[in-house]
């Protein structure tokens, strides 16, 4: 028996999430293994029931749990909010903060029937299959920060970028090892021409690299990655690198696969492991059964193949994504001519078809 939290969130997060749930109760019926899920409030919809973006029940819940399974928090509803009562700083960040997940993995892979909907040539995304893992708890994103007014009426905001040897070398060793099960092969993004905390970033990239003399280590900077993603993203295997670059990195890459819609994530680290689309709540797009589910559908196979250690049940969900695909099946989002189109639920009903046929 297995425990899965399932924290919905807001807007398109409850949507696709639901779809996500179906999925795993067709593989509980399709492999004989016994799943239990817990819905916790999280984002702005805890915030509207309990007045802050995670409830204590909700951390319990997660840490009491084998793995969750996330929406996503936000929307214009909240967006006046006060810093930590916003559903993004105050639930989805905490909540990585306070269960120690500080390892995004975010893979990019390209479906073959999918290669043409990319705003980028089919010849340079077909056969793309990357994983970006980006540091999670660290860097300008949990860095002090502070305004204050100068004498002159002016005012100054401030960050701070700052990483320890230690927060670099266990990022850097999640990359290695998953190389290792991949094509071999590691690129650490930095700035180190520009900033301190990238020089130390890798000098220890270069450390651990020692450790592991059978995968491949290359050192890239930022701003030559984010052209290199666009112009041959195929070179790449492992791709890691800090909380911010690697925030901007993903959501470029999601470009590769044709839509943010298609773009699973892991958050590993800590005791419990998150799931969830790399998507957001989608306020654009809520309510009305737009949403491609696949992210999230795809963020359940993860939770499969690393928390539960059910690889070939992962498999079998990715197997039935990509032959609903090749059969012409697209969700608004994907959708181009002579293709059908379905709808959030029909999507899932399709993969889950394809699982149980
Ligand atoms: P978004 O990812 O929600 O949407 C960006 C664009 O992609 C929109 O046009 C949307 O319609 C489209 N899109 C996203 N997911 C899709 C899907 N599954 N199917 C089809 N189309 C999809 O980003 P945003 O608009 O910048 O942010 C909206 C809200 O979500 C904000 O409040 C933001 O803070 C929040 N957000 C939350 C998370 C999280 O919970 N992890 C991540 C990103 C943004």
């Amino acid at each position: 028996m297995y425990k899965i939290a399932v924290l919905p969130g807001d807007g398109i997060g409850a949507e696709v999430t639901a779809q996500a749930v179906r999925v795993l109760e067709a593989v509980g019926r399709r492999f004989n293994r016994e799943f239990t899920f817990t819905e916790g409030l999280v984002g702005g919809a805890a915030y509207d029931a309990a007045g802050t973006p995670l409830p204590k029940d909700t951390l319990e819940l997660c840490l009491a749990s084998d793995a969750i399974l996330f929406g996503a928090a936000g929307g214009p509803k909240w967006d006046s909010l006060p810093a930590h009562l916003r559903p993004e700083a105050g639930g989805i960040l905490s909540l990585r903060k306070e269960l120690g997940l500080f390892a995004n993995l975010r893979p990019v892979m390209v479906f073959s029937s999918l290669e043409n909907a990319s705003t980028l040539k089919p010849e340079v995304v077909a056969g793309v299959d990357l994983l970006i893992v980006r540091e999670l708890t660290g860097g300008l994103y949990f860095g002090k920060k502070f305004r204050e007014k100068l004498p002159d009426g002016g005012v100054r905001a401030v960050d701070t970028l700052e990483y320890t040897a230690n927060e670099i070398d266990r990022i850097v060793r999640v990359a290695f090892d998953l190389a290792r099960k991949r094509k071999g092969k590691v690129t650490s993004v930095d700035k180190a021409n520009v900033l301190e905390s990238s020089r130390l970033w890798r000098e220890v990239a270069s450390a651990v690299g020692r450790d592991y003399p059978d995968v491949g280590l290359d050192h890239m900077y930022v701003d030559n990655c984010a052209m290199q993603l666009v112009k041959n993203p195929g070179q790449f295997d492992v791709l890691v690198t800090e909380n911010m670059f690697g925030d901007i990195l993903s959501d470029q890459a999601s470009v590769l696969s044709g839509s943010l819609g298609m773009l699973a994530s892991a958050s590993l680290g800590g005791r419990t492991a998150l799931y969830e689309p790399a998507h957001g709540s989608a306020p654009d797009i809520a309510g009305r059964q737009l949403a491609n589910p696949i992210a999230s559908i795809l963020s359940a196979a993860m939770l499969l193949r690393f928390s539960l250690d059910m690889g070939k049940e992962a498999g079998c969900i990715e197997k039935a994504i990509t032959d609903v695909l090749n059969l012409g099946y697209r969700t608004a989002d994907l959708m181009e001519q002579g293709k059908t189109a379905v709808n959030t639920v029909e999507m899932a009903d399709l993969i889950i078809e394809r699982m149980l046929g």
